[in-house]
């Protein structure tokens, strides 16, 4: 995800990301990329979800959503504004909370409170995972 964050400009971003929708779609797109795998049963083929852009497994129905085990899941505002605060916590991760507050016209809190969580994403490497939180951890964790 870092690969589209880092290499487009901000105007090409707010065009690509302007709706929930397509937020969503990229967010499926790119968990799912090699394929669809149930995390709970392991198969693989699967069905559209109640949800929009989630996917239902066919053997035990289990769904999951676009956002499930990537730092948007359970994101209390938009996502359209949870991207924006990414695209400019990976371009910069150094940017202050006020500086984010005061380009997207978001809350402090929620801006801090959010870059927390993209930070604890990023890596020893610097590279910032935010889609396999789980699996970072265990890298990070050295388990
Ligand atoms: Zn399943």
């Amino acid at each position: 995800m870092e690969t589209i964050l880092k290499n487009i400009d901000i105007i090409e971003f707010d065009e690509q990301f302007d709706t929930e929708e397509k937020c969503l779609q990229y967010l499926a797109d790119e968990k799912w990329k090699s394929g669809f795998v149930c995390r709970k049963c392991g198969h693989t083929n699967f069905c559209k979800g109640k949800k929009t852009h989630s996917r239902r497994c066919t053997k035990c129905k289990t769904e999951e959503s676009a956002t499930a085990n990537t730092i948007f899941h359970k994101c209390k505002f938009p996502l359209t504004e949870a991207f924006k605060i990414t695209y400019l916590v990976c371009h910069n991760p150094n940017i202050s909370t006020s500086k984010i507050s005061e380009k997207l016209n978001i809350r402090q809190m929620t801006c801090w409170k959010f870059k927390k969580k993209i930070v604890e994403c990023i890596d020893s490497r610097g590279d910032i995972n935010l889609l396999e939180k789980a699996d970072l951890k265990k890298n990070l964790l050295g388990e």
